[in-house]
């Protein structure tokens, strides 16, 4: 079997709900994170003596990761050390968020070799962080990465959400020039998307004034209902150009200005400093994947852990509202995947084995999909290298794919340079639907 050199962990835990998250979460308790830890050992013992696995880069997000006790974090760096081999991790990531770092922690993740932190700023603005239900303020922030830096982490990058509700021009140009003095390594900008799970998503769609009393953050409703008509359609390709005065394209002027190389539709690096982890998975690496709603890719197989509740030793409730809001639990915690359906409910975390691997894709559907990870890399994809290297099949599709990008190519998207295809300007605002043409 050939070797996989990629770890994600997904740490499910988080302080709260934040109204805009579609991602499996729970509420930290510290007996689930514990029975959580004893499942997430037993799934990667089984994985180490099933898979070849030799990571160059692992990355621990969630969730929360820095939310763990100091002993928690240590049993994971231990269980990674005590059952896959790491001498050729060159790159560990840990997100977090502001605030939940201690001297301590910072300590043992030094110790342990954890490269990289990722931190959730998502916004410098204290009422757009209070709206959107983050449990941090914009101070946290700061004293947060300057913590991190002295330190001596090295390698610390923020995330940042454009077009929050209630972000006008002024407060989001603040917000970027408020991160840029920060001098991060690494910055990402994702445009904010209604995920159908979540409950920004509920507040907007339903009737937002029936959602029972108790349910997380009811003073967002009417800010939600508001924004509502302000919703921008689901991006498709045509021929319109992209706004300066955008979100988007202000954070591209602000960011190249101040160093910062955009080399992937999100992201922006420091040289030297792009996100290896997530490089790798866009240009189309092998990974597996631990934890609750973890993915993994593997050759032609892809799956995903079962979160508890799916499995069937943890029926899933009858109610996702009723988990949401239930009195009887205090912990009001809904994040899923889109993949995902059902709500964490009890137990709060159940002992997973490793998941049938499922029915594999064809050899096309695999080239197809990996051909359209890498378009998101703004330094392009020469697609005969990529036929080469990726056997038969990406052979077959090649003469479709450089059809697709001609046609793409008089719509002002691509650009074609020695072979090399990458995303114009205005390709950028329609990344993923230029992807999308690269499936068969
Ligand atoms: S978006 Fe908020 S609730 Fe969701 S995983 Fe991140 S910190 Fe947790």
């Amino acid at each position: 079997m050939n070797q996989i050199p990629h770890i994600y962990i997904h740490v499910p835990f988080c302080s709260g709900k934040c109204l805009y998250c579609g991602f499996y979460s729970k509420i930290y308790n510290k007996n689930s994170v514990d029975r959580y830890l004893d499942a997430l050992e037993s799934e990667i013992k089984a994985a180490a003596s099933t898979y070849n696995i030799q990571p160059k880069t692992i990355y621990m997000g969630g969730g929360t990761p820095s939310l763990l006790s100091t002993p928690q974090l240590k049993k994971i760096f231990q269980t990674l050390q005590r059952y896959i081999n790491l001498d050729e991790t060159t790159e560990w990531t840990l997100e977090g968020n502001p605030g939940t770092f201690t001297d301590e922690k910072i300590s043992v993740i030094k110790e342990y070799g954890i490269t990289r932190i990722s931190l959730g700023a998502q916004s410098m603005d204290d009422k757009i962080l209070k709206n959107m239900a983050r449990r941090h303020t914009a101070e946290q922030t700061i004293q947060t990465v300057k913590q991190l830096q002295s330190s001596g982490i090295k390698n610390i990058g923020l995330d940042l959400i454009s077009a929050l509700p209630g972000v006008d021009s002024a407060t989001w140009k603040r917000t970027l020039d408020e991160v840029i003095a920060l001098n991060p390594q690494h910055i990402s900008v994702y445009a904010l998307s209604i995920d159908p799970n979540s409950i920004l998503h509920e507040m907007q769609t339903n009737d937002i004034n029936k959602l029972e009393p108790g349910c997380p953050h009811p003073e967002q409703r009417a800010l939600a209902s508001a924004k509502k008509t302000e919703q921008q359609p689901q991006s498709t390709i045509n021929h319109q150009q992209s706004n300066s005065t955008d979100p988007l394209s202000t954070a591209e002027t602000k960011l190249t200005a101040a160093g910062y190389h955009h080399y992937e539709v999100s992201n922006y690096a420091k040289p030297n400093h792009q996100s290896q982890h997530n490089t790798a998975i866009w240009q189309g690496a092998d990974y597996i994947g631990f934890g609750p709603a973890a993915f993994s890719r593997v050759g032609l197989y892809r799956w995903e852990n079962p979160i508890p509740e799916a499995s069937p030793q943890c029926p899933a409730p009858n109610s996702q509202r009723k988990d949401r809001c239930s009195s009887e639990d205090p912990n009001p915690k809904t994040k899923l995947p889109a993949e995902v359906t059902g709500v964490p409910r009890r137990p709060s975390v159940c002992t997973h084995t490793l998941q049938p691997r499922g029915t594999p894709v064809t050899e096309a559907q695999d080239a197809a999909e990996r051909f359209m990870f890498a378009f998101r890399l703004y330094d392009g994809i020469n697609p005969h290298t990529f036929a080469t290297k990726h056997g038969a099949a990406a052979k077959t599709l090649l003469p479709y794919w450089l059809k697709q990008l001609e046609a793409l190519k008089q719509e002002g998207l691509v650009t074609c340079k020695q072979n090399v295809w990458s995303l114009t300007k205005n390709g950028r605002n329609y990344a993923d639907t230029v992807a999308e043409y690269m499936l068969p």
